[in-house]
């Protein structure tokens, strides 16, 4: 696989590390555990945007322009990254935020990713709920034309055909840890949301001709949706690379977000603490700590075997935590 022709900009800490969970393995009985820790992508506190930023911004970059317009909810880990990365390039960025949420906490619009969008002082335009957000992408982007700037649209967690590719670098990077630690990947398990992280890994390994099944957790409480998006990311991005991808590829496996999008489940909270607890390992409430519930949980069933090996793709969100404080705390304090 050759991404060299595709336009990037540099804005990640990589190679993340590939590490074996364990304790939590042992815990468990079960298989093999290993995170590959992106969250530890380093740009703004890191997450697995900035992969995809680097392609995004990159084909926009080469496409000329000089403004990233881009959209999510109020505690998105994408419009948090997405700011840092057109501050470090110098690039205008105007992000379009949903403020409608199905959970409340106190503060939940002053802290966290609130806190440091404001920190890194990007353009704001608040609309109310996510299905507002397309149209007022392209009514701010042709307000910018008029003002004599060039936006790119870049759709929420850039998990368009571009920005996919940077998971499919992720799955080629995994690869190479994996054969130098001498560990065959039998599975790869991680939360989906917007679709083109999973997608981008499903590219990739096609691309590479390697038979190893993705398994999303969808965090939507939407499986049908999550998986079109998906499906849509891993031919966009399989589309640049040549490679036909058989739908039959996409798994999306629900049951695991609760009610909705960013609303606290048991199974998440006590996912969140044992990975705490056992190995240090800070997963966040809304993506990487229901992923690992459905890990675990598929794991108890039987779904995984005892002898395989699954990597866990730790997709960062940590600064959300911050805002899930009453769900979280085992005490609170009065
Ligand atoms: C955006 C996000 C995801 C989901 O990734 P998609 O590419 O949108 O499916 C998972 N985890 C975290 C922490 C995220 O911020």
């Amino acid at each position: 696989m050759d991404l060299s022709r595709f336009p990037k900009a540099e804005l990640a800490h990589l190679p993340t590390p590939l590490e074996k969970l364990e304790r939590l393995s042992k815990h468990l009985e079960g298989p093999g555990i290993f995170a590959k820790r992106d969250d530890c992508t380093g740009l703004a506190i890191g997450g697995n945007k900035t992969r995809k930023l680097e392609y995004a911004i990159g084909d926009a970059l080469a496409k000329g322009a000089d403004t990233i317009v881009t959209a999510g909810p109020l505690q998105s880990n994408h419009t948090r990254q997405s700011a840092a990365a057109c501050n470090k390039l110098g690039l205008r960025c105007d992000i379009v935020l949903s403020t409608s949420a199905d959970w409340h906490e106190p503060c939940h619009e002053l802290t966290s990713n609130q806190l440091l969008l404001d920190i890194l002082g990007t353009n704001l335009h608040y609309v109310e709920t996510e299905w507002d957000r397309p149209a007022t992408m392209e009514k701010v982007a042709e307000q910018l034309r008029q003002q004599g700037f060039s936006p790119y649209i870049l759709p929420a967690g850039a998990s368009n055909a571009a920005g996919s590719l940077g998971y499919a670098q992720c799955a080629e990077e995994l690869l190479e840890q994996a054969e130098a630690q001498d560990l065959t990947i039998d599975r790869i398990i991680l939360p989906t949301g917007s679709g083109g992280t999973q997608g981008g890994l499903i590219a990739g390994l096609v691309a590479m001709e390697k038979n190893i099944e993705v398994i999303g957790i969808d965090v939507d409480a939407a499986p049908e949706m999550v998986y079109e998006w998906t499906l849509d990311c891993a031919q966009g991005a399989g589309k640049l690379l040549g490679v036909d991808v058989n739908p039959g590829f996409v798994r999306i496996v629900q049951g695991y977000a609760g009610p909705a999008y960013g609303v606290p489940t048991a199974e998440m909270t006590e996912a969140l603490r044992l990975s705490a607890r056992l190995e240090g390992l800070v997963l966040d409430p809304v993506y990487s700590g229901k992923a690992m519930a459905g890990l675990i949980d598929l794991v108890k069933r039987g779904e995984i075997r005892k002898d395989e090996n699954i990597v866990f793709i730790h997709t960062g969100g940590t600064p959300a935590l911050f805002a899930y404080q009453t769900a979280l705390l085992s005490k609170v304090r009065m």
